[in-house]
């Protein structure tokens, strides 16, 4: 692809986006004040407003391989501080998707140098969830089911944190599992039931007020 094209293309959403709206870069430079954190997962099939059909400025996004929330990774901890003590977000999303590619790497035994220790968190997930996965025997629903089961587990590490624990009680913030299935388009609801979930787990983890 010809990157000129790209500046092309820049060009032409400007002009479009002012015939909807003539203020619309006059608004957008105001500042933003998003109701949605999305922690999504960098692959280039999965857009994160696009696939909510939401425009810029409604979403704070974070994005990386496998959609993971790993407790001592300075970069998803950051943006989760931002978005809910400094943007007040009152929905947080963590969405998978099906056909993820970290997902099956983990399920795979090859040294993939610095993959190793991110993957290794998906790893922990199957291990924390053997008894299910193993009664799996297609390996196609096998892999499905540890997509939906890390993002139940990439929730509770957003759950585990001081800033979301402490928006829960003050103004009732959500946290929603959610995935989406690159073959239909669909975005799915896990419905996930933390109160469930967490029932015998909250003591260990509440640290906050
Ligand atoms: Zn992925």
């Amino acid at each position: 692809m010809d990157i000129n094209q790209i500046f092309e293309n820049n060009q032409n959403w400007i002009i479009k986006q002012l015939e909807i709206d003539d203020q619309y870069f006059d608004k957008l430079g105001k500042g933003q004040s998003p109701e949605f954190l999305y922690i999504g997962c960098s692959d280039s099939r999965v857009s994160a407003e696009e696939l909510m059909g939401l425009e810029p400025g409604k979403v704070f996004v974070h994005r990386n391989i496998a959609n993971m929330v790993p407790n001592t990774d300075l970069n998803s901890m950051s943006v989760i501080n931002y978005a809910v003590v400094h943007l007040k977000v009152n929905h947080i999303v963590v969405c998978g998707h099906y056909g993820c590619g970290g997902v099956l790497a983990a399920m795979q035994q090859s040294d993939l140098g610095i993959l190793n220790p991110w993957l290794r968190n998906i790893r922990d997930v199957y291990r924390l969830h053997q008894k299910t996965l193993d009664k799996i025997e297609n390996e196609e629903e096998k892999y499905k089911k540890l997509v939906e089961l890390n993002v139940q587990e990439q929730c509770i590490n957003v759950i585990k944190t001081a800033e979301v624990q402490r928006a829960f009680k003050d103004r009732n913030l959500k946290v929603y599992g959610w995935i989406f299935d690159i073959h239909s388009g669909q975005l799915i609801d896990l419905k996930i039931n933390f109160t469930e979930i967490l029932k015998d787990i909250t003591q260990i983890y509440t640290i906050a007020d």
